[in-house]
């Protein structure tokens, strides 16, 4: 066989004699987003819903959207956003830099808010929201703060989930005896959702997924939980896997179009989360002055993993 298949070779371009690095946009002073699902909003309607210090031009190219920052606290608003919503679709946004390949750069987590519907009183906590929702996504925040029951009869918590996968509409609850209840999962922010194919983003009428596909889907991505040793109970057949409660908040312009609000001050320095017995674990991280808590809510459940080996070495003086 040929070289070519251990060896890639190549000449090595020359850059053309006026090439500057300061391109017609700031690249570094920008974040790039891209919507679920295709058909996205216009780029006049993207930049109308930002309350902001300065200046953002927004730029298209293919379905990558560009937002120019004049004002770099604008731009950690942006960052720190991480998803919002432009008429109805959900945009990811990720911080860009002039070298940086738009393909490969990863778009697929979403944060949104999600409430857990459908459950006794009891079940209103932390403790039982992170059982919930442990195959869902990652935990950011949870709306309860203290002990007690919640403000509204439900858990709400804000996540980051993998929206590239098919949505988890719900989950089995158990209750007394042998009893199970259904609770429902509604995200917020998930205005477009395709019950036929499971994607957020996703138009009924305009989907690309094949039927067959889309049928199927569910249940391998219920046996790869099974897999990972998560108990897996089928209801009563002929019952469609999505309905319209995966869809967390009236269809109205208010929600569709949200106020995203780039001037308020950072996050607290240290989000606490909880692990599955209700201990609060934090994300640790690496510097010159040892290991220090870090607010970087962008890390999923494997990376805390290692911090959390990282943490108990730190605990036994390791490090
Ligand atoms: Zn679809």
């Amino acid at each position: 066989m040929g070289i070519l298949e251990d060896q890639r070779m190549g000449i090595l371009a020359a850059p053309p004699a006026n090439f500057s690095f300061l391109g017609p946009v700031n690249y570094n002073r920008s974040a790039i987003g891209v919507f679920l699902g295709p058909y996205p909003p216009t780029v006049t309607y993207v930049n109308s819903r930002w309350i902001r210090r300065g200046v953002i031009r927004v730029h298209q190219s293919g379905i990558y959207y560009l937002f120019e920052c004049y004002d770099a606290y604008d731009l950690d608003g942006i960052i720190r956003q991480h998803s919002t919503v432009f008429e109805g679709r959900i945009i990811n946004l990720r911080r860009y830099h002039r070298s940086f390949i738009p393909q490969e750069i990863n778009f697929d987590t979403t944060r949104l808010w999600v409430r857990v519907q459908g459950l006794p009183l009891l079940y209103l906590t932390r403790e039982w929201a992170n059982q919930i929702l442990s195959h869902v996504g990652f935990i950011e925040e949870y709306e309860q703060v203290g002990v007690g029951l919640p403000m509204h009869a439900n858990i709400r918590v804000r996540m980051l989930v993998d929206t590239s996968q098919l949505l988890i509409p719900g989950c089995f609850v158990p209750v007394e005896g042998d009893r199970v209840v259904w609770a429902f999962f509604r995200h917020e922010g998930a205005f477009k959702f395709n019950k036929s194919c499971g994607y957020i983003g996703h138009h009924s009428e305009r989907c690309k997924v094949k039927k067959d596909v889309s049928s199927c889907k569910p249940r391998c991505r219920l046996a790869a939980l099974e897999r990972r040793g998560m108990r897996v109970l089928y209801g009563p057949g002929q019952q469609a896997y999505y309905t319209n409660y995966v869809k967390g908040l009236p269809d109205i312009f208010r929600y569709r179009n949200p106020k995203v609000n780039l001037i308020r001050p950072s996050e607290p320095e240290v989000i606490p989360f909880m692990d599955r017995n209700g201990r609060e674990i934090r994300i640790y991280q690496e510097t010159a002055r040892g290991v220090v808590a870090r607010n970087d809510t962008t890390l999923f459940r494997k990376e805390v993993l290692i911090l959390m080996r990282l943490k108990k070495r730190v605990m036994v003086g390791e490090l």
